[in-house]
């Protein structure tokens, strides 16, 4: 399909609601544990299957983790929020209603940029419990309930309707999983269903402020399909206008096969949910001594790190981009920049970061993904790192012997300098070991080199090529260059 037309009249108004699960040990309301994965009903103590008589009591960590998200984006603590029971009834809610946040959400009035011009407000962030699973694809004539989701803590972050595409969706959606990812609340794995996201779309004539009618789309589970969903469901909501048609405000499911949306059912028929306070919990109470200590334990956020990267290391935005992507690598990172500038390296501190940003873009981030390790465990620690790349720095060894020498640093831990001695992967600078050869190399190619007198420049890569592969190590081709156009302007005025 086109890509939504900028010269439409219409603008598109995007607002998310996206879920995300927590990773604590246990439930939100239960000693059970919370953990992604066990046989079906494992996790069911008579909590999470809300049995008469049971009470539900506040997991601690849940709170810390919501304050942690409601100060990295910006938000108000609020100091006394209510838990409140949601009613509705459905085969995976046992008892009968959801505990979650109404009146007054944990956090409130954040934001997150997703971009350097691009700030979307955050309305709240509030506590709310999951839902089971019904599985109605095992057997054709039942449907099957899994209850050990019941009660696994959520976090419900409501953006303002301030996004203006699919794209700046997912872009959202993704700052979003980067960010409870570097918090250590949340894996943010989507497939697995701990990130979870709804989108609210409408689309108004361009210069108005009031909102158009929107409708909500449930059910998508990867980036792609968020933002393919959105535009899709702005071109029909504009198509309709066109039409003069208007849109109707119902709840529409998106179905990646067809690339459409479908209406699922419609807000005139939604649920009452008759929320009121759960008269079985308390309040819950932020100080501000608790909040300072939250605070306190937060890391660096991936927005700090980045800015950081581009002013003091003057690295390009790409590379910050993608230092700062996860958080074990932008710590790997820092480690090398720390121990490379500690060490006798007098490089300026951009040189050391560009060498070692190399390093870890290209072979550490490869070498992991293609042997499916994580950063934080790689072979190759940060120090040693730093070593290979102040012997490249120097130009000890050149950047095939650095290749070499990394891949030997997998499986050998002695100092790089060491190894690179040992399999004699210096490199030599050495004009007096480089210039017999050299002269050797001309002797031997006599067309070659009349082929260069006559005006061939390019032909100096073919002797460069001879040079390198007589030679034991590697000469650095810098010098090798130079001593071959020595050479061939010396045979010039013969
Ligand atoms: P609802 O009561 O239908 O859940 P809310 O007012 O709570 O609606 O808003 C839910 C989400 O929808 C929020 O992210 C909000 O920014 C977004 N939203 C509200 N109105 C619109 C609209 N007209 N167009 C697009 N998004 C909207
Ligand atoms: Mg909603």
């Amino acid at each position: 399909m086109d890509a939504i037309n900028i010269e439409t009249p219409y603008e598109p108004v995007i607002g998310l609601e996206v879920h995300c699960q927590l990773l604590t040990e246990s439930k939100t309301f239960s000693p059970d544990s919370a953990e992604f994965g066990a046989a079906p009903n494992q996790h069911v103590d008579p909590v999470s299957l809300g049995l008469p008589g049971t009470l539900p009591v506040l997991n601690s960590r849940v709170v810390e983790f919501a304050v942690r998200l409601g100060l990295a984006t910006n938000c108000q603590i609020t100091a006394c929020s209510l838990l409140a029971r949601k009613h509705y009834f459905y085969p995976d809610l046992p008892k009968g209603y959801q505990i979650s946040q109404f009146e007054s959400p944990i956090c409130v009035a954040g934001y997150l940029d997703i971009g350097a011009e691009r700030r979307i407000r955050i309305t709240r962030i509030h506590i709310e419990e999951d839902a089971g699973k019904s599985l109605h694809d095992q057997d054709p004539t039942s449907t099957l309930l899994d209850y050990n989701r019941c009660g696994v803590p959520l976090l419900e972050i409501v953006s303002e309707p301030d996004l203006r595409s699919g794209a700046e969706a997912n872009l959202y959606t993704q700052k979003v999983r980067q960010l409870v990812r570097y918090l250590e609340i949340s894996d943010g794995n989507m497939e697995e269903g701990s990130l979870r996201c709804d989108a609210n779309v409408s689309v108004r004539p361009r210069e108005t402020q009031a909102l158009g009618t929107k409708t909500e789309i449930k059910n998508m589970n990867s980036f792609r399909h968020v933002e393919r969903a959105i535009d899709h469901e702005v071109r029909r909501q504009i198509a309709l206008l066109k039409r003069g048609i208007p849109v109707t405000h119902e709840t529409r499911l998106w179905d990646d096969a067809s690339g459409e949306t479908r209406s699922m059912r419609s807000k005139e028929e939604a649920h009452d949910y008759r929320y009121f306070p759960d008269p079985d919990l308390p309040p819950i109470l932020v100080t501000e001594a608790a909040k300072a200590a939250i605070m306190a334990g937060m890391p660096r956020l991936p927005a700090v790190r980045h800015s950081h990267y581009v002013q003091e290391f003057q690295l390009p935005e790409y590379d910050a981009s993608v230092l700062t992507e996860e958080r074990p690598v932008a710590d790997y990172f820092e480690q090398a920049v720390e121990e490379l500038g500690c060490s006798e390296s007098d490089a300026p501190l951009p040189v050391q970061a560009k060498m070692l940003s190399n390093f870890i873009m290209g072979d550490v981030l490869r070498t992991c993904k293609e042997d499916g390790i994580e950063v934080a465990n790689f072979p190759v620690q940060p120090g040693r790192l730093a070593q290979l790349a102040q012997l490249r720095i120097e130009s000890t060894i050149s950047s095939s012997g650095a290749q070499l020498l990394f891949e030997a640093m997998l499986s050998d831990d002695r100092a790089p300098g060491v190894i690179a001695k040992e399999r004699n992967l210096m490199q030599v600078s050495d004009r007096s070991a480089l210039e017999p050869i050299v002269d050797r190399v001309l002797e031997e190619h006599p067309k070659q080199v009349a082929m260069y007198l006559e005006g061939k420049r390019s032909i100096v890569g073919f002797f460069i090529g001879q040079v390198m592969r007589r030679f034991d190590g590697s000469p650095d081709p810098k010098l090798v260059r130079t001593l071959l156009i020595e050479g061939l302007s010396f045979r010039n005025h013969e």
